[in-house]
């Protein structure tokens, strides 16, 4: 039922939002549609289903979402990585940069345990800044990044091959060429 769904129409782009000249790439609408929430829940937890995942870390926000409920499939547990002040407990952060000015992302420091085998999800990488700082921000906690997965892949902002310079292999449902 859900095997040949294109995911693709079930996007929505927003032109000049947040700002002129940005495509917005809106995943609402795909979360909307009960189909296309499952096959994108199912098509990102397909290739770690025999692999060893201890947990699934999703990026604040809309990586809580769908990080959540590929976590349920693969049956572990999730870690959220949240901008920085939002988190109760002891907290670690990773600064990373934005287009004007630094931000900074946060995990709890007794949410992964050394050696422990991770997988990062977000909605959408685009300059793979958000998802680097990700990886660096899990490493510090010694935990083993199995790869990075993303409903949509911005290819032409070299997000992928960001994150292969650090050795973590990305996988996207869904590429558009522009911003
Ligand atoms: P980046 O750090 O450049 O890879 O940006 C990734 C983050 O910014 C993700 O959390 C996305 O949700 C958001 N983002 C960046 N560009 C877009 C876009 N064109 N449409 C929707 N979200 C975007």
């Amino acid at each position: 039922m859900t095997a040949d769904l294109d995911l693709k129409d079930l996007v929505r782009t927003i032109p000049d939002y947040p700002k002129p000249g940005i495509m917005f790439r809106d995943i609402t609408t795909l979360l909307g549609h009960a189909n296309g929430f499952r096959a994108c829940v199912e098509r990102l937890a397909a290739p770690f289903t025999n692999r060893r995942v201890q947990a699934v870390a999703g990026i604040e926000a809309r990586g809580f979402i769908l990080g959540g409920a590929v976590a349920d499939r693969l049956r572990c547990g999730f870690v959220p990585i949240r901008k920085k002040g939002k988190l109760p407990a002891k907290a670690i952060g990773e600064e990373y940069e934005l287009e004007y000015g630094i931000d900074v992302i946060e995990v709890h420091e007794d949410a992964v345990s050394a050696g422990e085998p991770v997988l990062l999800i977000d909605d959408l990488i685009a300059t793979g800044g958000t998802a680097e700082a990700a990886v660096k921000l899990l490493r510090k906690l010694n935990a083993e990044v199995v790869g990075a997965s993303f409903v949509i892949e911005l290819t032409a902002l070299g997000g992928s091959a960001r994150l292969a310079k650090l050795g973590v292999q990305c996988h996207s449902l869904l590429t558009f060429e522009g911003d």
